[in-house]
């Protein structure tokens, strides 16, 4: 029997999935072996403090602060430190070094792929990071390899469990956005700090990722427009409920003509009403789902865990095997193409619908001049519902309006908004929402 090669394995970090990243290639040596046909030896083990405690019992022989030197001598380089500095030296200097990388870093992917992508390229190596976009699930090979044939038109993406844990949270218990985060902070599904999470960066710059493979075309987070879901008040979630939606962060990247006949990509993150009945509406908790139209292919959705240790290992292990198997066989690095040449089109170009919920004076003629509005604005309404309050004290009648148009141009339906609120017989529009999936 031939004695099998072994490739050296360097980890960088040791956190919640480094170090089930570094469980498994212990426990599992002998099948990642057999699928890989090298013997994967875990050659060390970067951190900032050799000290710490971990999840998990390793080797304490394993571990350096010289995340430079570990990276020289590596055939395969996991980076799952996070961050950006000094991540992306390290990665660089691994490649140029000719080391295979898998990363998970979806901020410094998205930050200054292109300088990662260029020097994979040029030095002919591999460069992976399935674990970057939704965790464990299998989306980013998917898309790079299965889809290669086909031609995706859209992409709707939940692929931050956090937002989607509150936003769940509210819907399923009426709670108000606050109380939903204060429950999410308890039960560790968001960081002390949210902040990258509630205001759509997170999503933001898997949605950059997404769009690029998609669309082969580099995309970076400032060709993302991003909106959070700081402002969805339990009142959106109920009214949303009760016309049959959901409200879901959603990470889009969809190809759009616009006004001028231009061809582009449209790549944003907001929160979006969803009809009950769409898969996507489906996904509950802190779980995550992409859904993909494809021309030939038609609707696709990947569905599962989007984060925690484990998980997210899984798909690093799936990159691990897959990058040494190259260094095994030979041959050049196989990375995403960029050959589509699309621009970014900015968020006025993308084409939706609203959800519009007004408070208005309850007069004759309200709605009719309401209406009338929208149609100047060359924006036609699909639903409009209206509901009378009289207040207790003054014994004033007002009237809710709930308005849902049909697919428009995002500036057009904005546009409208604007001269919406200058009626003298609006009192407040108390939220706008874009709709997909009508
Ligand atoms: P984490 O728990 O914060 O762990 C980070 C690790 O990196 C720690 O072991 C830390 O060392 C080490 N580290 C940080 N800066 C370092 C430096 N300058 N030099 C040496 N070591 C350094 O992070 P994580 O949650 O495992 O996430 C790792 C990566 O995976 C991130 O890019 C994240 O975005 C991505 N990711 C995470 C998840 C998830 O569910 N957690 C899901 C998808 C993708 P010490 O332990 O000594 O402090």
């Amino acid at each position: 029997m031939t004695e099998l090669r072994t490739l050296k394995v360097a980890l960088l970090g040791c956190g919640n999935v480094g170090a089930q990243v570094a469980r498994i290639l212990i426990d599992d040596a002998g099948a990642l072996a057999a699928r890989t046909g090298a013997r994967l030896e875990l050659s060390g083990i970067a951190v900032r403090n050799v000290d710490a405690e971990r999840d998990v019992e390793l080797p304490r022989e394993l571990f350096t602060t010289d995340a430079d030197t570990l990276v020289k001598d590596a055939d395969v380089v996991i980076e799952l430190m996070g961050g950006i500095e000094p991540a992306r030296t390290l990665i660089l200097t691994a490649m140029r070094n000719g080391a295979c990388v898998v990363s998970g870093n979806k901020a410094l992917l998205a930050q200054d792929g292109p300088t990662l992508y260029e020097e994979a390229d040029k030095a002919g190596v591999q460069l992976s990071y399935e674990a970057a976009v939704a965790g464990a699930i299998p989306i980013l090979r998917p898309i790079r390899d299965s889809l290669s044939g086909d031609r995706i038109t859209r992409v709707l993406g939940i692929v931050n469990g956090t937002t989607n844990y509150i936003l769940d949270q509210m819907d399923s218990t009426g709670a108000q956005f606050a109380d939903a985060l204060a429950e999410a902070q308890r039960l560790g599904y968001a960081e002390a700090d949210p902040t990258a999470d509630i205001e759509g960066y997170d999503a933001a710059a898997k949605a950059a990722i997404l769009a690029s493979l998609s669309f082969h075309t580099r995309f970076a987070l400032e060709d993302v427009s991003c909106e959070g879901i700081t402002a969805v008040s339990a009142a959106d979630i109920a009214a949303a409920k009760e016309a049959g939606f959901v409200i879901k962060l959603l990470a889009i990247a969809e190809k759009l003509t616009d006004e001028d006949g231009k061809t582009g990509v449209s790549v944003r993150v907001h929160p979006t009403l969803l009809p009950r009945e769409h898969p996507l509406a489906a996904v509950r908790g802190a779980f995550n789902a992409v859904f993909i139209e494809a021309e030939n292919a038609g609707e696709l959705m990947f569905y599962g865990q989007g984060a925690g240790g484990t998980p997210t290992a899984s798909a690093v292990l799936g990159d691990l095997v897959s990058a040494a198997r190259r260094v095994v066989l030979g041959g050049p690095g196989r990375t995403e193409t960029t050959t589509g040449h699309v621009p970014a089109l900015p968020i006025d170009a993308s084409i939706t619908s609203y959800y519009i919920g007004l408070d208005v004076a309850d007069q004759p003629g309200v709605l009719a001049r309401i209406a009338q509005l929208f149609a100047e604005h060359g924006v036609s309404i699909e639903i409009m519902r209206q509901t009378i309050h009289r207040d207790a004290e003054s014994n004033v009648e007002s009237a809710e309006l709930r308005i849902v148009t049909h697919r428009a141009r995002e500036a057009a339906l904005a546009a409208t908004v604007e001269a919406v609120k200058g009626l003298d017989v609006i009192n407040s529009v108390t939220s706008v929402l874009r709709v997909e999936g009508v």
